[in-house]
């Protein structure tokens, strides 16, 4: 696993939240470090299999007031969503969870 997300700065595109997103309330407590992560459902074609993949930092935090958990950095949703490859809507396994979610 990669180092802890303390001990490098932030990289560009990312930025620390330092408020609840739902409440605004600055009483985050972090409960787990998952350390640095390429971004998710970004697929490398194969000229980028070679280049150095961006990480991220992947904390998780909780806040005390209202009870959401939510990921301590936040990246850019252009750079996000730039190669993301996952819609749910048309995911071919979707009728597939809607059988198996009826009784
Ligand atoms: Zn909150």
């Amino acid at each position: 696993m990669a180092a802890g997300a303390e001990s490098r700065s932030l990289p560009e595109h990312c930025t620390l939240l330092t408020q609840c997103r739902m409440c605004g309330s600055a009483d985050l407590a972090q409960f787990l470090d998952l350390g640095w992560q390429p971004l998710a459902n970004a697929f490398l074609d194969a000229a980028a299999l070679d280049a150095p993949e961006p990480l991220y930092p992947l904390r998780v935090v909780f806040c005390s007031r209202c009870c959401l958990v939510q990921l301590r950095e936040v990246v850019d949703a252009a750079v996000l969503f730039l190669r993301y490859v996952y819609f749910s809507s048309g995911m071919p396994a979707s009728a597939h969870f809607q059988r198996y979610a009826k009784p």
